[in-house]
């Protein structure tokens, strides 16, 4: 498999799409999150959470995370100069690559050739990815800040969370996964956990970014409770660089907004 992947790679294979990320009070797309696409045929896609695990079993995850994190910051650099605006980009972190004794350095290097404003860029690290081994993620999770880098924790709300690692965690941002956002405002234990769920990271100091907000219902539940971020088919699925260009090219500072 680690060869396949491997001549996927040399043979440009691989896609990065971006998923519009807006600000919910403002109504203005201010990012976008990297989403790895593999294509096979027409218009046929293996599907990352078939993938991304494939890889990660592998090994391959670490040179395909680099290639992500490459290519999406070139891309996202042209667009900042572009629009002269500093658009957010946020990249996914697997479990292999948070650990692999060369993360920091690798991403350190990336940036200074791509000439990547660090200020400008955000990981995801899955709950359960930094719940394991906990001191261990701290750890890696403060080196990546020193970089300037902002850290979401992904995913949260489905793994377990220890609050009392939550709380010592570096972090900036919680992800709400889109199972709680999904059932908004027809089932009131999702309505009561994601409220609660905001409260309590506005109360330990973090910003909060809505996944799979589909409906305008959602996005007006999740604006009322001051849920700052949100992504979803409502604002846009994950597009391909010269889509997600014309979007913005829109739906920033000035231009139309998503309002219900
Ligand atoms: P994720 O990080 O939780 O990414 C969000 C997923 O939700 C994406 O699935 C996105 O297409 C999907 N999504 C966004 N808005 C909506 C919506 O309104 N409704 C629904 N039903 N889904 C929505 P995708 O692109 O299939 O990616 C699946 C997972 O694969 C990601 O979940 C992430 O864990 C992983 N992945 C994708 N690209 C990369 C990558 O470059 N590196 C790593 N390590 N993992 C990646
Ligand atoms: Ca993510
Ligand atoms: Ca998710």
């Amino acid at each position: 498999m680690h060869r396949r992947f491997a001549n996927a790679l040399v043979n440009n294979e691989f896609l990065v799409f971006y998923q519009p990320v807006v600000d919910l009070q403002t109504g203005e797309i201010i990012g976008c999150e990297a989403l790895c696409r593999w294509p096979h045929g027409d218009n046929q896609f293996t599907p990352p959470d078939v993938f991304i695990p494939q890889a990660e079993a592998s090994g391959f995850i670490v040179q395909l995370g680099e290639w992500v994190l490459k290519t999406a910051t070139e891309q996202v650099h042209i667009w900042q100069r572009k629009f002269s605006a500093p658009i957010l980009l946020e990249v996914n972190l697997s479990a292999r690559q948070f650990v692999h004794y060369n993360l920091v350095r690798s991403i350190e290097n990336i940036l200074r050739t791509v000439q990547y404003d660090p200020a400008s860029l955000e990981f995801e690290i899955t709950e359960t990815v930094a719940m394991t081994n906990a001191d261990d993620s701290i750890g890696i999770m403060r080196q990546l800040k020193n970089l300037g880098i902002a850290l979401a924790l992904d995913d949260f709300g489905t793994g377990y969370s220890s609050l009392s690692h939550l709380k010592r965690f570096p972090i900036d941002k919680l992800k709400i996964d889109k199972s709680f956002v999904r059932d908004i405002p027809n089932d009131g234990n999702d309505l009561a956990i994601v409220s609660a769920i905001i409260a309590m990271a506005h109360a330990l100091g973090l910003r909060v970014q809505a996944e799979g907000v589909e409906t305008d219902a959602q996005a007006e539940f999740l604006r009322e409770c001051e849920c700052e971020l949100a992504q979803g088919f409502l604002f846009g699925r994950p597009l391909p660089s010269d889509e997600f260009e014309m979007l913005f090219a829109q739906y920033h500072k000035g231009g139309l907004v998503f309002k219900s």
